[in-house]
């Protein structure tokens, strides 16, 4: 072993170094020429058996070429892990110009949001909202109002029966007995919504379920121009400021006398068109004052009380204010119908 075979080895060994391509070749070259079994300690080992005046220096040329690989070899390292993270940093770029993807935003169902609204512009009148059951006594539906059993009204209405004294609703008129009842004289000013339930054919007109909204006010000096104010009132609120309505003559069982209220057609402004079928008019609501026999039944001396009582249909109400032809939309779940209302 001698100096020229320890030069030869340590170019052979850089060399080889210099050729390693990346981070495991450049560990398995360690583990070759550094780690405590590997070549350059073979070196070391060799000292001992050296003629004793030759030990120092071929030591010292040992440990040089040691020192001297391990820096080569620190170099060559640090350079592979900075070429690694740069590799890997590449991978995770961001580009920052790359459009986001599109959130989809959800909104009020149509019927929500004119509902919210009728709610506004009552509670704005100093009215409560009182919410009465679905599942409903045929005796709250009907007898209570003035409809008893084969009265000829009731043929309009084809009910969902649970049994024989138990039904789905068929109008929010069902709870105005139960809020009489439940509030007493002198506090009745209160507004019931919800969803109503009819046995009918499904068209683009009618569905099986709708929702209404009934008013109803009780008190010694309410009169029709109570009424007439407070639907003048609804009906600008909702179609605009201008707006007019008007009374007809109507029948229902559970008010005397019953009229029906019309607005101005929305379209045309009372020109006359399709849509109002000439007449310049728009039907929006049921109303009247309260059945004398219904204040009773509700608890009231109808000596001394009146009332005023009216009922719409929310969907017909969003379809004359968008325009809507076909009232099965509310209930389709279609986002492409839904979405022109967010
Ligand atoms: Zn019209």
């Amino acid at each position: 072993m001698s100096q020229a075979d320890l030069d030869a080895y340590r170019l052979a060994a850089i060399d080889e170094l210099e050729s390693a391509a990346d981070k495991s070749a450049i560990d398995a070259w360690y583990r070759k020429h550094l780690s405590s079994s590997g070549q350059a300690n073979q070196f070391k080992r060799q000292i001992g058996k050296l003629p004793p005046e030759e030990r120092r220096g071929f030591g010292q040329a040992v440990n040089e070429v040691v020192k001297n690989l391990q820096d080569i070899y620190d170099n060559r390292h640090k350079e592979s892990e900075a070429a690694a993270l740069a590799q890997r940093l590449a991978g995770e770029k961001v580009d920052v110009t790359l459009p986001s993807r599109q959130r989809r935003r959800g909104g009020l169902h149509p019927l929500t949001q004119t509902l919210r609204e009728i709610y506004q512009v009552f509670l704005g009148m100093g009215f409560t909202v009182y919410e009465s059951p679905h599942v409903e006594l045929d005796y709250f539906n009907f007898e209570a109002l003035n409809m008893p059993p084969h009265h000829p009204a009731r043929d309009m209405q084809d009910t969902f029966y649970v049994n024989e004294s138990v039904l789905l609703r068929t109008h929010t008129s069902a709870g105005q007995i139960r809020a009489m009842q439940k509030l007493g004289p002198g506090s009745v000013r209160v507004i019931l919504p919800g969803l109503c339930y009819r046995n009918e054919d499904v068209t683009t007109r009618s569905e099986m379920q709708f929702h209404q909204v009934e008013g109803l006010l009780v008190g010694p000096d309410v009169r029709m121009s109570d009424l007439k104010g407070v639907l003048l009132q609804f009906a600008r609120a909702l179609f605009g400021e201008d707006q007019a309505i008007r009374l007809r003559g109507s029948y229902f069982p559970f008010t005397e006398p019953s009229v029906e209220v019309d607005i101005r057609c929305t379209l045309c402004g009372g020109e006359g068109c399709r849509m109002c079928k000439y007449t310049g008019w728009l039907e929006l609501l049921g109303a009247g004052l309260v059945h004398p026999t219904v204040l009773e039944n509700g608890g009231y001396d109808a000596t001394k009380n009146r009332g005023i009582a009216f009922g719409m249909g929310v969907e017909r109400i969003v379809l004359l204010r968008h325009g809507i032809k076909d009232i099965r939309q509310f209930f389709r779940n279609d986002s492409r119908f839904l979405a022109n209302f967010r």
